[in-house]
């Protein structure tokens, strides 16, 4: 695993904050950090078609379309909305994100 600048990982639970799928949120499911952006379960579905491939058959199937990483905000449920984050160093050296607003910890 590589190191991350994003304030958002792998698994996150996030809010996109503009574009199409404004207002809703899901599970990060992947990390494009060379285009610094994200895909997230269930959101931004694009419809593609599919050649037949093997014993697979063609068709129109939906996969979800990267969102840049600026559109995207971490939840914070004490505050009930998309916030602002800040990161900590803990004295082991790890780092947790916090709620700019409220200071609770947003790692699971
Ligand atoms: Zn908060």
């Amino acid at each position: 695993m590589q190191a991350t600048k994003s304030h958002v990982s792998k698994g996150d639970t996030v809010v996109v904050i503009a574009g199409k799928e404004k207002n809703k949120s899901g599970k990060i499911l992947q990390i494009l950090s060379k285009k610094n952006s994200v895909i997230v379960e269930g959101l931004n579905m694009v419809k593609r078609h599919v050649k037949a491939r093997g014993n697979e058959p063609g068709g129109i199937k939906e996969k979800e379309a990267s969102i840049h990483i600026s559109n995207v905000m971490l939840f914070c449920s004490k505050c009930a909305k998309p916030v602002r984050t800040t990161i900590k160093a803990l004295e082991n050296g790890d780092k947790q994100r916090l709620c700019v607003k409220c200071g609770s910890s947003l790692e699971k």
